[in-house]
């Protein structure tokens, strides 16, 4: 491809609006930009990635045994109040109604159309397992849509989902498209580690995430520094070996507190460590009232909260309902004659007693607390997010926490859409038996975006080399001379015709200019061609991801390239040849 010809708008300046590296980058390479919040159009290099990323995730499908479709991306509303989630999914569900009135949305997932495909055909256990997966574009109403590609309202998504006979046979499934995923994101020349995790609004028993290593993930991680576990922090246990106090403390007793309103006001208000105050916070919970506490120094969790309680949905109560339910104004609740349904603790706080807590009114708290004593707490649950240095529940050394990007998500989902949609087929003795459901995610188009927040410098984006819009660059430096541009031409086109797809810089700019772009764009190596290295017969080489030049001979340049471009990979860890090292 000419560079003259390629609709490639560089800025100069990002957009105002782009926090991130890769929402900076990729605007400024001219590989996307935004139609409206959230909404992107993909220019052609932009396309050109994202289908990369597309070709792999296909191929590795299709290798592991899936099938691909494409299903619609409007769904009738009917579907979805089958499965009851036309009123359970949240506003990210864009709900529309067609010119006779019918609900119609734009589908965030596919469970529900899947399972419907699914039901009216498949009989017999003859037909299973099955893997059925597309390549599309999804829409959520994302409540903050943000950092370009990764959180967009329209992304293309790989899913897929398998229906098996039995859990044993969901159980090899899952299996599969998790090693067909590690194959994936390390093809792709991504850093990521898989870690155990929520199941969100898909449902389901079980599910790992595929986290991209990167500061400017929204997900945190945490990783046991011995052995395997990770889990996501929405998910991850925190092991607490307190077993229940029996020690008593005074009576409690009011104490003003006046302009104390963060936990560690109050804790030093009261002379008190922050660890021995209680934070109460107050949710619905499907419909009832329920005050969950935990230690002043810790961050309850609301999933582990809603898993804990197996809620369909909880959510912090508004200052109203904290008002009439404490009496007091926010940030003063306190269990002691909270009228809410239910108290639920963090079970570190079974372990000591004497505690400050709240004193619903205003400027006031309570000293000398003790959580069954004088509230009756029985719950203690696991409701805090864990901390760096927490003990791993497996191995019990320590953790770490580290930022991640999800990427791909695999579930098994069992029977929930198969029971909700009465999908069943006929077993050996034609009795009828529910499929058993996984579905697997892949963040497609967000996949470009991590690649760049993992690697890239000051002058640019540095593609893996699966990724890359062009694996190569040819810079031609020719000024006035018209040989040069006849070589790079000519190693252009012969390039192509080995398949290593490359963008020749063939505009009538400045060196510097020129140079600056392909770093800027990210093309995994340069081939600079220019009259001096001519003479001599060589051409220059760079590698964007360790900046080191080399010089390739021009007698028997087919083979220096393949040597040349196998190092390029392997300094990936990869091989050009689809394989992995
Ligand atoms: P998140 O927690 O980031 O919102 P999710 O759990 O809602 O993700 P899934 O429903 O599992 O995501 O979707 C599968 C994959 O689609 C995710 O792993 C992610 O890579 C990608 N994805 C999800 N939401 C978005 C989005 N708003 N923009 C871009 N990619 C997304
Ligand atoms: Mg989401």
């Amino acid at each position: 491809m000419r560079f003259s010809r390629l609709y490639a708008p560089t800025l100069k300046e990002a957009p105002r609006d782009a926090e991130v590296v890769s929402h900076k980058l990729l605007s400024r390479a001219g590989y996307i930009r935004q139609l409206t919040s959230g909404i992107y159009t993909f220019l052609p290099l932009g396309l050109r990635a994202l289908n990369n990323v597309a070709d792999v995730v296909r191929e590795e499908m299709n290798r592991a045994g899936a099938q691909e479709l494409l299903l619609p991306m409007v769904q009738p509303g009917d579907l979805w109040k089958e499965t009851g989630r036309w009123t359970l999914y949240g506003r990210e569900l864009l709900r529309f109604t067609d010119r006779k009135d019918a609900d119609f949305c734009l589908g965030p997932t596919h469970e529900e159309v899947i399972t419907d495909l699914v039901r009216g055909e498949v009989r017999s256990y003859r037909q299973l397992p099955l893997n059925l997966y597309q390549i599309q574009t999804k829409f959520r109403d994302e409540i903050r849509p943000r950092f370009g590609l990764m959180r967009c309202r329209e992304f293309v998504m790989k899913d897929a989902y398998s229906f098996d006979r039995d859990d044993e046979g969901a159980q090899e499934s899952y299996q599969t498209m998790f090693d067909a995923y590690v194959r994936i994101f390390r093809r792709l020349g991504l850093r990521f580690k898989s870690v155990e995790a929520d199941s969100g609004a898909i449902g389901g028993s079980h599910s790992h995430e595929f986290m991209v290593t990167a500061a400017t993930g929204e997900d945190v991680v945490a990783a046991c520094t011995a052995c395997e576990y990770a889990a996501n922090l929405e998910k991850a246990q925190a092991v607490c070996s307190l077993s229940q106090c029996d020690e008593t403390c005074a009576e409690p007793e009011r104490v003003e507190t006046p302009g104390a309103h963060t936990v560690a006001e109050v804790a030093r208000m009261m002379d008190v460590p922050p660890s021995k105050v209680v934070k109460t916070l107050l949710f619905e919970v499907d419909g009832a009232s329920v005050a969950a506490l935990v230690r002043g120094d810790r961050d309850l969790e609301e999933i582990k909260l809603k898993n804990a309680l197996n809620a369909q949905d909880a959510r912090m109560a508004d200052a109203d309902k904290v008002k009439a339910w404490s009496g007091a104004p926010v940030g003063f609740a306190g269990p002691v004659g909270l009228k809410v349904d239910r108290i639920v603790a963090d079970v570190e706080l079974c372990g000591d007693t004497g505690w400050v807590v709240g004193a619903n009114e205003a400027d006031a708290h309570l000293k000398n607390v003790d959580l069954p004593r004088d509230v009756g707490v029985t719950e203690w649950l696991d409701l805090r997010q864990v901390v760096e240095g927490d003990a791993c529940p497996r191995c019990r050394t320590k953790m770490t926490l580290a930022r991640g990007i999800e990427v791909g998500h695999v579930f098994k989902l069992g029977e929930k859409y198969s029971k909700a949609m009465e999908a069943t087929y006929l077993d050996e003795n034609g009795k009828e038996k529910l499929l058993v459901m996984g579905c697997y995610g892949i963040g497609v188009s967000r996949i470009v975006a991590s690649a760049i927040e993992q690697n890239h410098d000051d002058a640019g984006i540095i593609f893996p080399p699966a990724i890359a819009p062009f694996e190569a660059a040819v810079i031609s430096l020719g000024g006035k001379d018209p040989a040069v541009d006849e070589k790079a031409a000519e190693l252009h086109d012969q390039l192509e015709s080995l398949g290593i797809e490359t963008l020749w810089d063939d505009r009538d700019e400045r060196p510097g200019v020129k140079f600056k772009d392909a770093d800027l764009m990210g093309m995994p190596f340069q081939l600079i061609v220019g009259g001096k290295g001519l003479a001599r017969g060589v051409v220059e080489a760079k590698d964007r991801r360790t900046g080191e030049k080399s010089e390739l001979p021009l007698d028997g340049f087919a083979e220096a390239l393949h040597a040349y471009r196998r190092e390029v990979w392997t300094g990936w860890g990869l091989s050009p040849d689809g394989e992995l090292g």
